[in-house]
């Protein structure tokens, strides 16, 4: 794949010096009113796969950490869990946008969530002078979940097995709200235990939602690989309610893993988190364009 972020039209050479104080001056406003908030970021898509973009996320993670934000980062791994599935000569197969996860699957999920992915991204962010901290649902009791019961989405009264996919049922945030007024950079792996401490398998958009709302967060944004939420002619919506996203499921417009995503959003959205956004982790640095400049990217979900 082509990567993005080193082609020649993304070298700032041709920026004077000028230009460079004069855009960091412009962050101000943001970085003011952002300091001492938390932001959620759900990572994942190609952001995560490419080594370019991967170092860039890491930079802008520890740069917001450094003026003041709290950044808490949630990872997704489905191009990661594919390649070690087929691996094994298994092929992931999912239903409206989840993984089915059997057995063997939940237990590659957990090797490559927890072992593989999580430890990269803390690397990353280590290397670039943060102290990031791995975590699961498991660590200080973060994420609870019971079997997920997923109901058909054109026949509500018919039910999909999917499986040990999880759907949350608590959240205790202790641990992540003692390591960041420590400073720390909480990296977490979307996995979830049970009653009987089972492990589940948890949608990493829903997990990302559900923390951005019991942390009041002030913003969500969910890092994909694509633009943003498009229309039915493969054109950017820039905003949207949850009326019209209702409308854009029913008609087949909005499917796979955005159905989750946007479930996720919405949910944030009327519980308080006061911006949710879709964005294109395939743009270098896009959570700081996101974050620092005025500049609308993606698709922005609104409460109502
Ligand atoms: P991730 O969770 O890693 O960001 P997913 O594959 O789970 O990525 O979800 C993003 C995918 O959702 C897109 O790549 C696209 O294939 C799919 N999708 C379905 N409907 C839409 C839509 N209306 N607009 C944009 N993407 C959509
Ligand atoms: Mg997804």
């Amino acid at each position: 794949m082509p990567n993005p972020s080193t082609a020649p039209e993304h070298s700032l050479d041709h920026i004077t010096p000028r230009d460079q104080a004069e855009i960091l001056a412009q962050a101000l406003p943001y970085i003011r009113r952002f300091h001492g908030k938390t932001l959620v970021i759900k990572y994942g898509g190609n952001a995560m796969t490419d080594p370019a973009l991967q170092q860039d996320f890491a930079e802008d993670i520890v740069l917001l950490k450094l003026v003041g934000m709290n950044p808490i980062v949630v990872h997704g791994g489905g191009p990661q869990i594919d390649d070690a599935l087929n691996k094994l000569g298994k092929k992931g197969t999912f239903i409206q946008g989840m993984r089915v996860t059997d057995e063997e699957t939940m237990e590659v999920v957990e090797w490559v969530l927890a072992g593989e992915v999580q430890q990269d991204i803390v690397g990353l962010i280590n290397a670039a002078g943060g102290k990031a901290v791995g975590l699961t649902g498991r660590d200080g009791g973060l994420i609870r979940a019971r079997k997920m019961k997923l109901a058909d989405k054109d026949d509500p009264s018919k039910e999909h097995d999917i499986g040990q996919v999880g759907e949350i049922t608590a959240i205790d945030p202790s641990v992540v709200k003692a390591l960041q007024d420590d400073q720390f950079i909480p990296v977490i792996s979307p996995i979830g235990f049970g009653e009987h401490n089972e492990s589940y398998n948890i949608n990493a958009d829903l997990v990302a939602a559900k923390l951005a709302t019991v942390l009041k967060a002030e913003k969500l944004i969910m890092l994909t690989n694509i633009r943003g939420v498009l229309d039915k002619t493969g054109d950017l919506i820039t905003e949207l309610t949850p009326r019209q996203i209702d409308d854009l499921i029913a008609d087949g417009t909005i499917s796979g893993g955005m159905l989750p995503k946007l479930a996720g959003a919405i949910d944030a959205a009327k519980s308080g988190v006061n911006a949710v956004h879709v964005v294109d982790g395939r743009v270098p640095h896009a959570m700081l364009l996101e974050i620092l400049t005025d500049q609308a990217y993606g698709t922005m979900i609104r409460s109502h």
